[in-house]
């Protein structure tokens, strides 16, 4: 009877609407071959960036720090620390003391008109911001070792030499890329009188991230930042890395593997919501594999997805909704919150609303198995990039097994409520042979180039064995 036909007319148009969804994020659904693939391709690139003749042309840079040891505990001493590339920028004092560091640090904005202004301008505005900070802390006129956590790629010719190779997420200030950004700071300096600077160390937030573990557990080898941009680094066999002279011990490497893909490498595994924020960003076809993961775009892939859905009368009614067409309007930490177990749908619901989107209840769940797959293929990339990280050291060791730490930062992964165990999960499938342990840094930027700059000002050579 007519009864009959429209139950079956809503069943076909649910199993239809259903197999759009199931089209569209199918591209998004990383296998265990893929994982696989991409975990095989980190490596060969690595490989390819520690050799001498062919670094050039890897996506992954795998540049040489000079940091050649985790700390040993012996560390001591006062120094100021900057950390600039996060989400905030910090100026720090931090007490190295016996078995004890402890610290003071004020945040302050940049904002964007100064990360895409001029460079000087830039480091202007940090020098005042450390003239603020030593007032404020009553540091005026003590000139104190500064070690310098700036969390971009560089070319490192020493501690306290560090090229600019390139901006990433966020910053864009003219003039800096070619230059030693500790000459640029100490510039700024003298253009504001009475500011004397005496800058030790500069370092990558994940060689901070893995110094400050490190102080805790010696197991610690590994950094890895999950947070507005994401990258890793590591201790290298310092005889495979054939960028530096020297066979001897090991060296930190800053892997920079955020660019992985930036030479057409994962092309494969690009979706086109993946190219959609891509071209919108301020640094089109470079950090591939970094927008894939990391805070600043998660948010970006989820919402090109849900104008796919939308597109296709699938959610919102069909109906396309102005709010959805403003890019950053769903930040990472929506995701955070949507993914939250046992968070009513109803809550899901307010979010939405919060956002101006009128979401049904079906809507509601189909926004979070969006938020569900996207930060799930982002995990699961990061536990195959890692899992080609320990393996490298697994294998460069001679070991059967490997026992490491990873120390790891960022506000992904501390906040979001499942990136951490999809990450974790993968790695021990993906990397069986190696047991990892992932330790928490408690404000690893800042502590770390303090444990860096104690080193530095201790030994002549921190290289020597
Ligand atoms: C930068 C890295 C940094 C990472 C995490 C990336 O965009 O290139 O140097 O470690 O973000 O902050
Ligand atoms: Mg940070």
């Amino acid at each position: 009877g007519l009864g009959a036909a429209i139950v079956t007319a809503v069943a076909l148009r649910l199993v239809a609407q259903r197999n759009k969804v199931e089209r569209l994020l199918a591209p998004l659904r990383l296998s265990r071959a893929d994982l696989e693939r991409v975990q095989a391709l980190m490596k060969q690139e690595m490989e390819r960036g520690l050799d001498r003749e062919s670094n050039a042309t890897s996506s992954v840079r795998m540049l040489p720090t000079y940091v050649c040891h985790t700390p040993d505990g012996t560390e001591r001493g006062k120094f100021l620390a900057l950390d600039l590339g996060g989400t905030n920028f910090r100026v720090l004092v931090v007490h190295v003391e016996e078995d004890n560091i402890h610290m003071a640090n004020e945040i302050y904005v940049i904002p964007t008109a100064i990360m895409q202004g001029t460079g000087e301008a830039l480091f202007d505005h940090i020098i005042e911001c450390i003239v603020d900070f030593q007032m404020k802390q009553k540091l005026t006129g003590q000139v104190l070792p500064l070690g310098f956590t700036f969390s971009f790629p560089c070319q490192q010719l020493g501690l306290d030499k560090a090229v600019l190779l390139t901006w990433t997420k966020g910053f864009n200030a003219s003039g800096c890329v070619g230059q030693d950004v500790v000459q640029l700071l100490r510039e700024a300096a003298q253009r504001k009188q009475h500011t004397t600077l005496k800058v030790v160390a500069v370092v990558n937030d994940t060689v901070g991230t893995m110094m400050a573990c490190g102080y805790h557990d010696p197991k610690c080898e590994i950094g890895l930042i999950v947070g507005t941009g994401t990258n890793a680094c590591y201790m290298e066999e310092r005889a495979n890395v054939g960028t530096v002279e020297g066979d001897e011990g090991r060296m930190c490497i800053n892997m920079e593997w955020g660019a992985f893909g930036d030479n057409g490498c994962l092309d494969g595994f690009f979706t086109s919501f993946d190219q959609l924020v891509d071209e919108k960003t301020i640094n089109a076809g470079k950090q591939r594999f970094e927008k894939l993961i990391s805070g600043m775009y998660l948010g970006e892939i989820v919402r090109h997805i849900l104008l796919a859905l939308v597109e296709e009368q699938v959610l919102f009614r069909g109906k396309p909704s102005h709010n959805l067409q403003n890019r950053d309007i769903f930040q990472t930490k929506f995701l955070s919150k949507i993914e939250t177990p046992g968070l009513a749908l109803l809550q899901v619901q307010g979010i939405l609303c919060n956002l101006e989107l009128d979401a049904s209840y079906e809507d509601s769940v189909l926004v979070r198995e969006v938020c569900r797959v996207v930060s799930q293929r982002a995990a699961h990339l990061c536990a195959a990039g890692m899992a080609a990280v320990v393996e490298k050291m697994r294998e460069s060791r001679g070991l059967e097994q490997l026992t490491v730490t990873v120390g790891v930062d960022g506000t992904l992964y501390k906040m979001h409520p499942h990136f951490s165990q999809n990450l974790q999960q993968m790695l021990r499938e993906l990397a069986p042979r190696c047991n990892v342990t992932f330790l928490q840094s408690e404000d690893g930027s800042g502590k770390g180039a303090a444990l860096v700059a104690a080193v530095t000002c201790r030994e002549a050579d921190p290289c020597s064995p």
